[in-house]
């Protein structure tokens, strides 16, 4: 992005006509005839990601891509800001900085120069290629003409080599109804659906590296999230509620207007505690926060649950055990992160920016009492007799009954475009 802004910046701003953003969208065009509705949604999404913007953002669907149009005379760096908000937008594939110019060849090979201009493949000679579309079939030069019209007089004037397959530097020409849009490479966009397409669910939140790419992954998938999280307190500190806190503001700008729940759990921690069977500490814990996350689901009108659960990761995520958790609840339990390795599930947090608070130190309430030996094979029958003594579904009920909600400041909510009250720093909404 930086590298064609560069290249940009020294253009009359009369050869490049204006700063626009280019989205293409991914899976949302393979969807048949419910492809209105995500188109709905996903410009809904897009116009409360660009909320709080300091100028207006017009939004213009193409077939098969949107374009988001700046106001006359907005600078490059206004399109950069534009660029950056919409690629952390669900759904999206590609998202090009793009020059719109006046839908005559002249202009569009002026648009192109300029472009390759700044860009550092033209002082080492890099190859490239230029790929033209169409959309409007009535301009005059086909889609090849063009390619060979642009692309001769890059080559006439930088000498740069032509290749057409793999080139280190790509121009598209794409000739629309009434403009024709020119750029080169794009930031990559995060792909799956729009937020709020496939429901709501309630992502059980730790302060740990995995439950925050769970969420992400879900949220990929279309899913509203609602944060939980269980904090050890009386007995811990808040540390871990504020981890949890900043983990979900980091993860909003992927949905916006996120809400985050919080149970004081260590008494209920204790309790379970006292009743003796201490190897099955852990997973009586983990059955009572499932409960309590299908009670809070229940009331937030959300479908499912979501854990950051790998397979064989620790003692409490052996088949056997994630079977035993399963059986705690009706609602359906969803665990993105089941197959994949922790070097890939670190990878992944780095990119989605969760990764340091997750490394910050906290007391989770899970270490909390935990045995010196974790069971790994835990039998249902034991643990439904645990909860009948501590009468486990009041307990849930009672938890659910005291949570603490916290919201995040002036955040605007993607799906339902509503813009979340405004409290302060993590301020409590018991
Ligand atoms: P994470 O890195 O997300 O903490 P983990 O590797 O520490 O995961 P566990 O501690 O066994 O694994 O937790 C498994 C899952 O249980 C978490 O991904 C999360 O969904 C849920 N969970 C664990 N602790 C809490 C908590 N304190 N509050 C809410 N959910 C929790
Ligand atoms: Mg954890």
């Amino acid at each position: 992005m930086s590298i064609e802004t560069a290249a940009v910046e020294t253009a009359p701003r009369s050869v490049l006509g204006e700063p626009c953003v280019l989205l293409k969208l991914g899976e949302v065009v393979l969807k048949g005839k419910n492809r209105e509705i995500f188109e709905r949604r996903l410009q809904n999404n897009i116009r409360a990601a660009m909320r709080g913007l300091d100028f207006k953002v017009e939004i213009k669907q193409r077939s098969g891509v949107i374009v988001l149009r700046l106001p006359d005379g907005s600078t490059v760096e206004q399109a950069d800001q534009v660029a950056e908000r919409a690629a952390d937008v669900m759904g999206l594939v590609w998202v090009h900085r793009a020059w719109r110019v006046a839908k005559e060849p002249e202009a569009v090979v002026a648009a192109a120069v300029e472009l390759v201009a700044g860009r550092p493949e033209v002082a080492r000679g890099a190859t490239f290629a230029v790929r033209s579309r169409r959309r409007d079939k009535r301009f005059p030069l086909t889609s090849m003409e063009l390619d060979r019209l642009v692309g001769g007089t890059i080559h006439d004037t930088y000498g740069l080599p032509v290749r057409l397959k793999d080139p280190e530097l790509t121009v598209h020409v794409e000739v629309d109804q009434s403009e024709v849009f020119v750029f080169t490479d794009g930031i990559p966009g995060q792909g799956g659906l729009p937020v709020g397409m496939s429901g709501r669910a309630l992502v059980l939140m730790s302060g740990g590296i995995d439950s925050p790419v769970a969420a992400y992954r879900m949220m990929r998938r279309g899913l509203k999230v609602d944060f939980l999280h269980f904090s050890g307190i009386p007995f811990t500190t808040a540390e871990s509620i504020y981890k949890a806190y900043g983990l979900v503001r980091e993860l909003d700008r992927f949905q916006g207007g996120s809400r985050l729940f919080v149970v004081p759990f260590g008494k209920t921690q204790q309790q379970i505690k006292s009743s003796g069977e201490d190897r099955l500490q852990v997973m009586a814990q983990r059955r009572i926060m499932l409960k309590t996350g299908e009670e809070v689901a229940r009331r937030l009108g959300a479908g499912a649950l979501i854990t950051g659960d790998s397979l064989g990761q620790v003692a409490s995520q052996t088949l056997t055990n994630i079977t035993a958790q399963d059986d705690a609840v009706d609602i359906p339990v969803l665990r993105p992160l089941i197959g994949m390795d922790k070097t890939e599930i670190m990878a992944e947090a780095r990119r989605i920016r969760t990764l340091a608070i997750s490394e910050l130190p906290d007391e989770d309430c899970c270490s909390l009492l935990a045995p010196r030996r974790a069971e790994t094979k835990a039998k249902i029958e034991d643990l439904r007799k645990m909860e009948k003594r501590l009468d486990a579904e009041e307990v849930a009920v009672r938890l659910a009954d005291n949570l603490q909600e916290y919201r995040l400041d002036q955040t605007t909510d993607q799906a339902s475009g509503q813009a979340a009250p405004a409290t302060s720093e993590p301020a409590t909404r018991a």
